[in-house]
């Protein structure tokens, strides 16, 4: 393939913890830069909907490796499929937000999905959401940021994305949810929530969608734009 800006794989990482504002800012970034979006959050719930239907427990054990053995994980866009069965809009309800991070914690959880997430890195790039995008499945990155906000703060926008469903729900439900997903992420033993070196931390509390999308497309520029050196690090 001919020409600097074509050979460039453009690589975005965006960490943060659960609600803030992670796939939409993402998401976002993705359809105005032309990079392709990925969002592991889904790989990992449609992992816990695969385990939790088969009634195995989220413990590391020969019979959760057996099956991890077994499941065809496919992803197309933000469609996922577990074999022939599109799971995509099973996977964003209030029960799997109960046990995908007791799922995530497993290691062979993680290393099922290492490959598949770093498979989709291909030209001119990708904008990738998760927990440990930055620092572990792309510490390469050109880009790291790392999105973050207050818990109310955070627990209130789930609770209007879970309402605004049809889902009957209590905000000190969904805030407790919140903080215990950000305890269990944060203190497991393998790729915990962490701000990876050299990130940029973007506090998003008393911020809107467009004013975080645009702080990010800046940074963006400044990165990988024409004189960008393509290394991340450095104060907004
Ligand atoms: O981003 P989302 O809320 O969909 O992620 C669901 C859960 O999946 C997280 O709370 C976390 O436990 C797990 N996850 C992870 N690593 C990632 C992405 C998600 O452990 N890269």
């Amino acid at each position: 393939m001919k020409g600097k800006e074509e050979r460039r794989l453009r690589i975005v990482t965006i960490d943060g913890p659960a609600g803030s504002g992670k796939s939409t800012v993402a998401r976002a970034v993705a359809a105005r830069t032309g990079l392709r979006y990925l969002d592991t959050g889904l790989l990992y719930r449609a992992i816990a909907l695969f385990l939790s239907r088969k009634g195995i427990p989220p413990t590391e054990k020969d019979s959760l490796r057996t099956a991890l053995e077994d499941l065809q994980l496919t992803l197309e866009g933000d469609r996922v499929r577990i074999g022939a069965e599109d799971v995509s809009e099973a996977l964003r309800t209030p029960e799997i937000d109960r046990i995908v991070s007791l799922y995530a914690a497993l290691p062979s959880v993680r290393k099922r999905l290492l490959h598949l997430q770093q498979s989709q890195a291909v030209l001119p790039g990708l904008v990738a959401d998760g927990r440990d995008m930055g620092s572990v499945v792309f510490p390469e990155a050109g880009l790291k940021i790392f999105l973050t906000a207050g818990a109310e703060e955070r627990a209130r926008r789930r609770f209007l994305e879970q309402s605004s469903k049809g889902e009957k729900v209590l905000f000190e439900q969904v805030l407790s949810d919140v903080l215990s997903r950000d305890e269990t992420d944060s203190t497991r033993e393998i790729a915990p929530l962490s701000v990876p070196k050299n990130a940029i931390v973007v506090d998003t509390t008393e911020k809107t969608v467009e004013q975080v999308v645009i702080e990010i497309l800046r940074l963006i520029d400044r990165t990988f734009g024409e004189n960008g050196s393509g290394v991340a690090g450095g104060a907004l």
